[in-house]
C-alpha cells in the first residue's frame, strides 16, 4: 500500500487512471457488435466514454485540484457507469459484472474502510437491482457467485491493509525512538533542531542546547557490567525527561550522551537549568546501584552560533571544557564560567 489514507494524491491519480481505462474499454466495447436490437445503445455508450474521460480529466488535472469528496465518491460513480453500460448491453453476466472489481479494489486499497464497504454494498445492491430489472435467468444464483468473491476480496484487502498500517505506524515510531531509553533519537533531534531554529528565528527568540555526557561511564560498565550500565542509562533518561519543560526535547544522541533542546531559552537561563540538571543527577543517582555525575555543555543561538551545526559544535566545546575542568561541571563555549561544583 503506497500511501496511508489521509494523503489523497495517490488515490486521486489511481481513480483518474481507472476512469481513463474505463473510457478506453467502453469505447472498444461500443465499437464491438452489440446484441441484436441494441444498436441504439451505442450512442449511450459513447456518451459514457465522454463522461468517464471527463472524470479522468478532473481527477488527473493538477490544477484546479479535484475536491477530496470527488475522490471518495469516485468508486460509486464508476459503479454507476458500469451498470449503465450493462443495462445498455441488456445482459448481465458474471464476466461483465466483474468490472466491479475496479472500484472495489480502488476503495479497498486506497480509500477509508467505510468507503470500501460502501462501495461493495453499492456494487452488490446495484447488481441485484439490475439483474432483476433485466429479468436475468437464475439471477440470484449469479448474484451469489459474484457477491461471495467480491465480499471476500474486500474483507481480505481491508484486513491486510489494517495490518500493514499498524505495522508501518510501529516502524515509524521505532524509527524515531532510541530503543534502550525510549527517548527521541539523533535523527529526531536533528530534525527538531532545524525546525526550532527556524521557529525561534521567526519569533526572535533565543534557542539553547545542552549536551550532557556521563562522567567515566566506562568504569560503570567495567565494574558492574553492561546490563547495569544499560539500567543506569535508562534511569538517567527518565530523570532528564522528568526535569525538562513541556516543549523541550530530550534525545539520546550517542552511547552515554544526551542532547536537551530548550526553545525560547536564553543563555543565562540555559546555564542555570544545566546546573540544576547536573545537581539533580548527582543527588538522585546517590540512591542508584552506582552514583553518577554528568558534564554539560551549554550553548545558545544567536549568542554562540548562527546555524544548527555551529550550535551543536558550540555546545560540544562547552562539554569538552566541562570535562577538562574536572567533570561534574557545566561550561559555555563563550566564557570560562565557573559552575560552582
Ligand atoms: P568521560 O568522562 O570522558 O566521558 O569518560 P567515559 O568513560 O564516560 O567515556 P568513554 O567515551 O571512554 O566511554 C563511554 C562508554 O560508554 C564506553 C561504552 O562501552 C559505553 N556505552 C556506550 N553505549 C552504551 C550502551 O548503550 N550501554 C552501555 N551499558 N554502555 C554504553
Ligand atoms: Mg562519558
Ligand atoms: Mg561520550
Amino acid at each position: 500500500m503506497p500511501e496511508a489514507v489521509g494523503d489523497l494524491r495517490y488515490p486521486r491519480r489511481v481513480a483518474g487512471g481507472l476512469f481513463l481505462l474505463g473510457a478506453a474499454l467502453a469505447a472498444a466495447l461500443a465499437s464491438a457488435p452489440l446484441p441484436p436490437g441494441r444498436a441504439g445503445g451505442r450512442v449511450v455508450v459513447y456518451s459514457l466514454v465522454g463522461v468517464s474521460a471527463l472524470f479522468a480529466l478532473v481527477l488527473l488535472l493538477p490544477r484546479p485540484q479535484a475536491p477530496d469528496w470527488l475522490v471518495y465518491v469516485s468508486p460509486a460513480l464508476a459503479i454507476g457507469l458500469i451498470f449503465t453500460c450493462i443495462v445498455v448491453a441488456d445482459v448481465i453476466t458474471a464476466t461483465n459484472v466483474m468490472l466491479l472489481v475496479w472500484p472495489i479494489l480502488l476503495a479497498g486499497c486506497l480509500l477509508p474502510q467505510v468507503v470500501a464497504w460502501t462501495t461493495l454494498a453499492l456494487g452488490l445492491a446495484g447488481f441485484g437491482i439490475v439483474a432483476a430489472v433485466l429479468d436475468t435467468p437464475y439471477g440470484f444464483r449469479l448474484w451469489l457467485e459474484v457477491a461471495a468473491p467480491l465480499a471476500l476480496t474486500t474483507a481480505i484487502i481491508v484486513t491486510f491493509r489494517r495490518r500493514v498500517e499498524t505495522l508501518s505506524a510501529e516502524l515509524r515510531a521505532q524509527a524515531h525512538r532510541d530503543p534502550l531509553t525510549g527517548l527521541a533519537n539523533r535523527r529526531v533531534f536533528e530534525d527538531s533542531l532545524q525546525r526550532e531554529i527556524a521557529r525561534n528565528r521567526r519569533r526572535g527568540d533565543p534557542l539553547s542546547l545542552l549536551t550532557a555526557d556521563i562522567d567515566h561511564f566506562k568504569r560503570v560498565n567495567d565494574t558492574f557490567g553492561h546490563q547495569t550500565g544499560d539500567t543506569v542509562l535508562r534511569a538517567l533518561a527518565d530523570l532528564l525527561a522528568e526535569h525538562v519543560r513541556a516543549g523541550d526535547l530530550v534525545a539520546r544522541t550517542g552511547g552515554e550522551e544526551f542532547a536537551i533542546l530548550l526553545p525560547a531559552c536564553d543563555a543565562d537561563t540555559a546555564y542555570r537549568r544545566a546546573q540544576t540538571l547536573r545537581e539533580t543527577v548527582e543527588a538522585d543517582s546517590a540512591h542508584w546501584i552506582t552514583p553518577i555525575t554528568v558534564s554539560i555543555g551549554s550553548a545558545t543561538l544567536p549568542d554562540d552560533a548562527d546555524s544548527a551545526s555551529a550550535l551543536v559544535a558550540a555546545s560540544d566545546s562547552g562539554l569538552y571544557a566541562a570535562k577538562s575542568a574536572g567533570r561534574n561541571a557545566v561550561r559555555c563555549p563563550r566564557e570560562n564560567r565557573d559552575d560552582g561544583s
